[in-house]
C-alpha cells in the first residue's frame, strides 16, 4: 500500500499538489462543466485523488460525505473513459465501464446525479439502479446501454441475474462509503459482485474510517493502492457551529420555534431517534404551521424521495428524519441541523452534522438535551475528544402557544392571521390574563444580540466567523455545569490530515 505523502516515486507532493481545477488539464467537456459548477479551487481529497485516479492507479481513500469526495473519483475516470466516448445508438457500443457502489437509495441516486453533471457535456452515458421502485425502467436504460453505473449491491444483483447488465468490460470501480456497506451487510453481496468483474481493472475504496474489516477488504480487492486521508475519522467539520441545550422533552418543540425565529433559518434538518416519533413531530410542526415533511424507514422510496425533492426545492423548510438520511445526503446549503432527540451512537452524532457545513458553507448543529440524555452527551464528548458546554434556552415567552407563531421562511409566508391565529403578541395582549389590572407582561427580554437583527446569511466564507458565535451564551446567561468549558471548534474535516 502507498501513501501519498510518503512516496518518493510519486511526482505528487503536498507542495506540488495542483489545487485549482485549471491546473489539471481536464478535457474541455469536463472543464466546462465544473466551470458551470463553480468549482474553482480543488477540495483537499479532490486534489490529492483526482491526479493519483488520472494515472489508473487503485486508492483507498477515507474522506467523509460533504468534502467533495463524488467529483474526486467521478471527474478523473469520466476523463478517462473518454477514449471510448461515441454518439453510436448501439447498446454494444455503450458497455459499463465504471461501476459505483453505494449502501443507500438516497445515496447512489445522488451520486447519479452528480455524475450526470460532470459528464453532461460528454457522449458517457450514465444510470442508477436501485432497490424499492419498478424494476422496468431501469432494465430500460441498461438496455439502452452506458457507460457508468451507479447501484446499490441489492438491486444490482438482481439485474445480473436478470442479465440485464453484462459487466465483463468493467475498467472502474468505486466502494463508495465501503465501511457502511460493511456494516448493512454487503459483504456477501459486493463479493459476488466483484466476482463478475474483469481481474484487470482500477478499484477505489471510499470509506469513513478504515476499520480491520475495511483493511481486509482493501487486502482482498485493491492492487497497491495509494492512501489518501483527508479527515481524521470521527472528526466534525470546523465549518459547523456545536451548540447544546438544556431543555425538558416538554419543551423541545417550543425551542425549536424560538431558534428558528431568532436565527432567522430558512430551513433545517430535524433529527429524531425513532420512525413513530419522527411521523408525530412532523405532523405536530406542520399542525404548528411549519412546512414539514417526514423521511424514515417506513416510507416507500417514491415517499422519501418525494420528501428530499420537496426539501430540496424549498417546498418544505424543516426535514424530520430519522438516522436513515444522515449519512451522506448531500442537500446544498442546510444551514442547521436540529438533533431534537440526541443520537443514542455518538458515530450517529458526527453524520448528522455532516448534513451542514458542507464543502466549507458555514452551518450550525444544535442539539436539545433532556436530564437524562447525560450519559449519551459524556459518549460525543468522548468521541470527539472535547467538553460540551451545555446551555440554558431562555423563553420568550411564558407559554409554548406555537400554534400562534409565524412561518420560519417569512420571505414566502406571512403569519397566519385568519381567525384567532394572531400574531404573538396580539394574541398575548387580547388574553384574560392580560385584561387584568394587576397584570405585568411576563415576557422575558430578548437577547440582546445585535445577531438577532441582522439577515442570516447563508454563505459566509469558510474562514468567516459566523456573526451569531459569540452570541450563543450570552452575557448574564449561566452556564448549567461548572465542570464544562465554554463551546470550541473541533477538529478541521476541510483540512488534509
Ligand atoms: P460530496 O462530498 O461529493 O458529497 O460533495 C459535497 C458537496 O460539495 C457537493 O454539493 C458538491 O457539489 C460540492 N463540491 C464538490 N467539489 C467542490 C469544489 N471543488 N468546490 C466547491 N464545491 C464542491
Amino acid at each position: 500500500m502507498t501513501d501519498l505523502t510518503s512516496d518518493t516515486s510519486n511526482e505528487l507532493t503536498a507542495d506540488t499538489l495542483p489545487m485549482a481545477f485549471a491546473q489539471l488539464q481536464l478535457s474541455d467537456p469536463l472543464a466546462r462543466a465544473v466551470f458551470e459548477m463553480g468549482y474553482e479551487t480543488m477540495t483537499p481529497i479532490q486534489a490529492q485523488a483526482i491526479p493519483v485516479v488520472l494515472q489508473g492507479r487503485d486508492v483507498m481513500g477515507a474522506a467523509q460525505t460533504g468534502t467533495g469526495k463524488t467529483a474526486a473519483f467521478a471527474l478523473p475516470l469520466l476523463q478517462r473513459m473518454l477514449k471510448h466516448e461515441n454518439a453510436s445508438t448501439s447498446p454494444a457500443r455503450h458497455p459499463v465501464r465504471a461501476l459505483v457502489l453505494l449502501p443507500t437509495r438516497e445515496l447512489a441516486d445522488q451520486v447519479a446525479e452528480q455524475v450526470a453533471l460532470y459528464g453532461k457535456y460528454t457522449n458517457l452515458r450514465s444510470t442508477v439502479v436501485f432497490g424499492g421502485i419498478d424494476m422496468k425502467p431501469q432494465t430500460a436504460e441498461l438496455k439502452k446501454g452506458v457507460e457508468v453505473l451507479v447501484a446499490t449491491p441489492g438491486r444490482l444483483l438482481d439485474h445480473i441475474e436478470a442479465k440485464n447488465c453484462v459487466l465483463n468490460q468493467v475498467e472502474y470501480v468505486v466502494l463508495d462509503e465501503a465501511d457502511r456497506m460493511l456494516d448493512i451487510g454487503f459483504l456477501p453481496d459486493l463479493q459476488r459482485i466483484l466476482s463478475f468483474l474483469p481481474k484487470q481493472r482500477t478499484t477505489l475504496l471510499f470509506s469513513a474510517t478504515f476499520s480491520p474489516e475495511i483493511k481486509r477488504l482493501a487486502n482482498s480487492y485493491l492492487q497497491d493502492p495509494v492512501t489518501i486521508e483527508v479527515a481524521r475519522s470521527n472528526a466534525t467539520a470546523s465549518t459547523v457551529e456545536q451548540h447544546f441545550y438544556s431543555v425538558s422533552d416538554d419543551d423541545k418543540r417550543h425551542a425549536l420555534h424560538q431558534i428558528l425565529r431568532q436565527r432567522q433559518l430558512k430551513q433545517a434538518f430535524v433529527f429524531v431517534n425513532s420512525k413513530l416519533g419522527c411521523a408525530r413531530l412532523a405532523r405536530s410542526l406542520e399542525r404548528e404551521g411549519l412546512k414539514t415533511t417526514a423521511l424514515h424507514g417506513d416510507k416507500s422510496q417514491d415517499e422519501r424521495l418525494k420528501a428530499l425533492e420537496s426539501f430540496k426545492s424549498g417546498e418544505v423548510d424543516l426535514l424530520v428524519c430519522t438516522d436513515v438520511a444522515a449519512r451522506g445526503l448531500d442537500i446544498k446549503d442546510v444551514p442547521a441541523v436540529f438533533n431534537f432527540d440526541i443520537p443514542f451512537h455518538a458515530e450517529d452524532y458526527v453524520h448528522r452534522i455532516g448534513r451542514t457545513g458542507r464543502a466549507g458553507q458555514s452551518g450550525l448543529a444544535l442539539t436539545f438535551v433532556s436530564k437524562s440524555d447525560m450519559r449519551l452527551v459524556a459518549d460525543i464528548e468522548k468521541l470527539l475528544k472535547t467538553k460540551i458546554d451545555l446551555e440554558p434556552i431562555e423563553f420568550e415567552e411564558d407559554l409554548p402557544d406555537i400554534r400562534k407563531q409565524g412561518h420560519i421562511n417569512d420571505g414566502r409566508r406571512m403569519y397566519q392571521q385568519e381567525s384567532g391565529n394572531l400574531p404573538r403578541e396580539d394574541a398575548a395582549a387580547r388574553s384574560p390574563r392580560a385584561q387584568r389590572s394587576d397584570y405585568k407582561p411576563r415576557v422575558r427580554s430578548a437577547p440582546a444580540d445585535p445577531f438577532f437583527d441582522k439577515p442570516y446569511e447563508p454563505s459566509l466564507p469558510p474562514e468567516a466567523t459566523p456573526a451569531w458565535e459569540g452570541a450563543a451564551v450570552r452575557p448574564g446567561v449561566r452556564s448549567i455545569s461548572g465542570n464544562i468549558r465554554s463551546k470550541r471548534k473541533v477538529a478541521a474535516l476541510f483540512t488534509s490530515a
